[in-house]
């Protein structure tokens, strides 16, 4: 087996002095339990987060341990009835090539349903993020304008999509001029506004000539600064991700900004709401039900970036944290 283990917390960006790619005994199967082979990890931003010893809404990685992370898994042995050598199972192997899991903790995927692979995107956890945050938690209007950053990412290109299936005017946010002309093209949203033009405050205002009625925030920094200047009365902000600060060991110096904060979100009458996927897995079924039949019907298309090779795990979650990434980030473990 190899695996990559936490050996050491990162301050900052992790790399090879935190995250060890160590060969590993081949794990044993007990009873009850399925030996899987990986086919992809999912690769996703909260990883960084398991890498801290904080308090949060999850357990974090304990050092010498292996990585956390879903996969999609090939069953190669079985001690349960339910299972057979061969079978495709979503699991939580972390970043590694075999694991021994309960049957409990996994769950049968059909491959003439779906590319196994959106298991863990479109289909998976960042589809859902993206259905409950902006249809349940937001509610956006026809003729209402939404605003979502990371735009081009695994959660931000769903969200995009449905704000347009709702009739609404959608601005995405993004670090690339090839992902806003992606996110533009390939998805249907009105404009796309790169956060490293100097002048990028102005372009999101011209973008939003009505002001902003839902900004779906993903990355906080300076994009959530300048939307906070554009938002309409009773604007709704469901806070799913702020990739800007993970890697942050200080907060910025300067002038406290809380009380003039709190006033905006007064004055405003803003709806600010945080939100864990996890909490909403009661809305799978219908997610899945409604997500299946918007792809089959190309109403909602999807973008996947596949790394090749376990050793290029490490190098991969570093581009996520720095935008690298074109679309939902996965790494090909072993072949499908
Ligand atoms: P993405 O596929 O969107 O990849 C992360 C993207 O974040 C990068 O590609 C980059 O895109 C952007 N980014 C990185 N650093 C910065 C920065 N400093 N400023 C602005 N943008 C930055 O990842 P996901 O779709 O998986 O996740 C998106 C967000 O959603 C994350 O914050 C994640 O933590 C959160 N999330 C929350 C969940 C929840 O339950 N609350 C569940 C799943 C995800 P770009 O080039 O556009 O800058």
């Amino acid at each position: 087996n190899q695996r990559y283990s936490l050996v050491e917390r990162p301050a900052g960006m992790p790399d090879e002095n935190h995250l060890k790619l160590e060969d590993a005994p081949m794990p044993t199967v007990g009873d009850g339990e399925l030996l899987l082979r990986t086919i992809y990890l999912s690769l996703d931003p909260y990883m960084r987060g398991r890498m801290n010893a904080a308090s949060s809404y999850a357990q974090y990685v304990e050092l010498g341990d292996v990585m956390t992370g879903r996969t999609v898994s090939e069953v190669v042995a079985s001690k349960s009835d339910d299972f057979k050598p061969g079978d495709i199972v979503l699991s939580e192997n972390g970043w590694q090539r075999y694991a021994a899991v309960p049957v409990a903790s996994v769950r049968k995927l059909d491959p003439e349903q779906a590319p196994v692979s959106t298991a863990v995107g479109i289909l998976g956890m960042p589809g859902l993020t993206a259905y409950v945050g902006l249809l349940d938690l937001a509610q956006p209007k026809a003729g209402e304008t939404v605003v979502v950053s990371a735009a081009a990412g695994a959660v931000g290109q769903v969200v995009g999509q449905l704000a347009k299936m709702k009739g609404c005017r959608v601005v995405g946010v993004a670090g690339a001029e090839d992902k806003c002309r992606h996110v533009v093209e390939a998805y249907g949203l009105d404009a796309c506004i790169n956060h490293r033009d100097s002048d990028f405050f102005d372009q999101l205002k011209a973008a939003c000539p009505d002001g902003i009625d839902v900004y779906f925030e993903n990355v906080g920094g300076h994009v959530f600064d300048s939307v906070m200047q554009l938002v309409n009365d009773f604007a709704r902000i469901p806070v799913c991700g702020r990739i800007a600060h993970y890697n942050q060991t200080e907060l910025p110096t300067g002038a406290d900004r809380l009380i003039p904060f709190m006033g905006k979100v007064l004055i405003k009458r803003l709806m600010i709401r945080g939100f864990i996927q996890s909490d909403h897995w009661d809305r799978l079924p219908a997610f899945q039900a409604d997500m299946s039949r918007w792809i089959r019907e190309g109403k909602v298309k999807y973008q996947e970036d596949i790394v090749d090779g376990l050793e290029n795990a490490l190098s991969a979650f570093q581009g996520l944290l720095e935008g690298a990434n074109r679309g939902k980030l996965l790494v090909q473990v072993s072949s499908d």
